[in-house]
């Protein structure tokens, strides 16, 4: 195999390539460099063309396409590919739910450790209120005991923006970033959906949700508000 690897013509290659599964084409790619470098290029029309022929094939549910800045590959890895937690070994895939919000699939402690509540910027970052709509949100539902959370890393990289700008600036500057983020809102609940079935067969999705109504009757929280 290693032989066959290093002397198939690269069109070969890339026509069988467009017959695998895009878990098929994920394993290629572990076989070795060539391979790797094929597959894994963000900025090659044709690997991208690869994987996104892949996807439409084989993964129907997946038909929408991925947001700018993210590559084909990076797309299919998140919404399929990925088997455990983003950040630590958490296989269980009732543990694991995906944030489209923060580009995440990770467990509940991993999102805990990356996030801080509204209380907590306000309260302890003194964060000003009218900054909040600035900074991109995670609603994880309309229950008043589960408050919006924010990615520590976006907050901190959005602060570090916001205090760049002359006075005259920042109103102009938030208005944008308001306008991004509702802009952005819908898109994420888009992909969120997309994700869930994707991922989840029927029955999956049925136990997801009795259990998220679990833990939505079963207060207190774990976190501040
Ligand atoms: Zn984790």
């Amino acid at each position: 195999m290693p032989q066959l690897a290093q002397t198939l013509p690269s069109e070969i290659l890339i026509e069988i390539c467009g017959y695998l599964h895009p878990v098929d084409l994920y394993s290629l790619a572990s076989v070795c460099k060539r391979y790797r470098n094929l597959l894994w290029s963000k900025c090659s029309t044709t690997t991208q063309e690869i994987w996104k022929n892949s996807r439409l094939r084989y993964v129907p549910n997946l038909s929408m396409t991925p947001p700018a800045e993210m590559s084909e590959q990076e797309y299919i890895w998140l919404m399929l590919i990925l088997k455990k937690c983003m950040f630590c070994e958490e296989r269980n895939k009732f543990e694991l739910t995906m944030y489209w919000e923060f580009r995440m699939y990770c467990c509940q402690k991993c999102l805990d450790d990356r996030t801080v509540s509204r209380h907590t910027l306000l309260n302890e970052w003194n964060v000003h209120d009218f900054l909040l709509s600035c900074f991109t949100q995670l609603q994880r539902s309309s229950n008043p005991r589960d408050p919006p959370l924010y990615l520590i890393e976006k907050v901190r990289a959005t602060l570090n923006d916001y205090n760049r700008l002359s006075k005259d600036e920042r109103p102009q500057w938030i208005k944008n970033q308001e306008k991004n983020i509702s802009r952005l809102q819908l898109e994420n609940e888009q992909y969120n959906n997309i994700h869930d079935l994707t991922r989840y067969d029927h029955t999956e999705r049925l136990e997801r949700l009795l259990k998220k109504l679990h833990e939505f009757y079963t207060w207190p929280k774990h976190r501040s508000m």
